[in-house]
């Protein structure tokens, strides 16, 4: 059998829909280029549409009641939203969750120096990456500083039409013969990966004003050297000082990321498609929460509690305390079940297994370029709509979650009835490669859990291409899910 494209499906009204959609996404992909910027902005929207803190609530001693509506995060990069349901919630949760890290080069702790003249910033990459995606395109640098005395600073540079932005440099063709004839792996290698940002050296203190601070000053004279020594360098630092505060030490506190700059657009002379940075997995951390704040912008109560979970760290194995291997998730719902008058253990386990989860991650998509890794009938197209993963893995499955055919058929049922245009797919040709998502990690509660998502063109490049109307069908097949399991 064979899937339609969706597009053939729209009418007018759908294709206002469709485009308010993704201009909205456009905004949140260009916007948000962080863990910690997608966290900001979801908990905005949140709060404007009735959500309230959960530490508050906990603080305050307050109860839940079906209708109520709490966030919670776990250190500013990984998000629960629950939307409490007029049924217990130990009948279990209809939960949608997606991951909002993305492949990027990040700074080391000790990022600058100088070289030749120049100045530059050492990464280490982040996710699985082609490294040699990321040499001479323009990028910016996001994040934060955390400093000595507790604030931390905000920095986003290369967005604004009038900043400055970055590069990695690639050898010219002309004597790169040679490295023409690397594997592709090897073609850029890792530890060249470094971000070039600066050429002008600091002005040269005058030599007596130089001879007066070393007789006066203990502190001027190193910088003075220093300043001497690598002056393109202390220039950089210079301006950081100047203009965010912060000291070369303060790197060591830091989380900038390096990404590719400027805003996601219309792609195609139809303007049916997206290309964007980070829309892994960002196409289905947005459709999801919109999904879930549809219930609260339509003032429903939904008859099982709906739940939204933006997770960090996937690229990376779901590790770390924003992963979706820690307990942040865990301890929320017990929170949200003791305020809701359910307290207790066995309550909580009942609840998690008696749940149904989206995995929601994007698909590779059918390119024609590469039609050799793809087995065409369980393969996702761009327009078919939302793509279901019965399983992912790699080498006979290995690491998949494979859902259980039951739930499979219960999928089927909900989305045929709300008019989803889906698709069902794996991950390529047997034995090609393969992946895994965060499916497997909730599925160990005993919840009934599937991997669903966008199909995506370019997955992990510095700019990805999606279909508009597989944005369009995610969002409609999330909100039949919370409405409708
Ligand atoms: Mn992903
Ligand atoms: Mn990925």
């Amino acid at each position: 059998m064979e899937n339609e494209t969706a597009w053939k499906n729209y009418d007018e009204r759908d294709m206002a829909c469709l485009d308010e959609l993704c201009d909205r996404y456009k905004t949140f992909i260009s916007a948000c280029k962080t863990e910690r910027e997608c966290c900001a902005w979801s908990i905005m929207e949140a709060e404007g549409l009735g959500y309230q803190s959960l530490a508050a609530a906990i603080a305050s001693g307050r109860t839940l009641a079906p209708g109520d509506k709490v966030w919670a995060t776990s250190q500013g990069k990984a998000l629960v939203l629950v939307h409490v349901g007029q049924r217990p919630l130990e009948e279990g949760m209809n939960i949608l969750g997606a991951h909002i890290d993305s492949p990027r080069l990040d700074l080391k702790q000790n990022p600058l120096y100088e070289k030749d003249g120049l100045a530059l910033l050492d990464t280490h990459y982040y996710g699985g990456i082609k490294k040699y995606q990321w040499v001479a395109l323009p990028l910016a640098l996001h994040g934060v500083v955390a400093k000595k005395d507790g604030t931390v600073q905000d920095i986003c540079i290369g967005e604004d039409a009038d900043d400055p932005v970055f590069c990695v440099t690639d050898l010219l063709p002309h004597l790169g013969q040679k490295q023409m004839e690397k594997k592709g792996s090897e073609v850029v290698e890792g530890e060249d990966l470094d971000v070039l940002c600066g050429n002008r050296p600091a002005a040269e203190a005058a030599p007596d004003a130089a001879d007066t601070s070393a007789d006066t000053s203990a502190d001027a004279a190193p910088a003075a050297s220093a300043a001497a020594k690598d002056p393109v360098k202390q220039y950089v630092l210079a301006l950081l000082e100047e203009k965010y505060g912060i000291t070369e030490a303060d790197f060591l506190s830091a989380e900038l990321e390096v990404v590719p700059a400027g805003a996601a657009r219309d792609l195609g002379f139809d303007r049916s498609m997206v290309l964007g940075y980070g829309q892994d997995d960002r196409v289905c951390a947005y459709t999801s929460l919109v999904a879930q704040l549809a219930l609260a912008r339509h003032e429903e109560v939904p008859d099982k509690t709906a739940v939204c979970v933006l997770v960090d760290k996937e690229e990376i194995g779901s590790v770390g305390a924003s992963g979706m291997e820690s307990l942040f998730f865990e301890n929320t719902i017990a929170e949200v079940m003791e305020l809701a008058g359910e307290g207790g253990m066995l309550k909580m386990r009942r609840a998690l297994a008696a749940s149904a989860m989206l995995s929601s991650d994007v698909s590779a998509g059918v390119d024609p370029a590469y039609g050799g890794v793809f087995e065409s009938k369980n393969s996702a197209y761009l327009g078919r709509g939302l793509v279901f993963n019965k399983y992912t893995g790699a080498r006979g499955k290995s690491g998949s979650n494979d859902a259980r055919a039951e739930y499979l058929a219960r999928i089927r049922r909900v989305m045929e009835d709300a008019g989803v245009s889906f698709q069902t797919a794996e991950l390529g040709r047997v034995d090609a490669g393969g992946g895994g998502t965060i499916a497997f990690i909730p599925a160990r509660y005993g919840m009934d859990v599937i991997d669903s998502g966008v199909p995506v063109l370019s997955m992990h490049s510095p700019w990805e291409a999606t279909s508009k109307a597989d944005i369009f069908e995610a969002y409609k097949g999330y909100k039949a899910f919370l409405r409708g399991m």
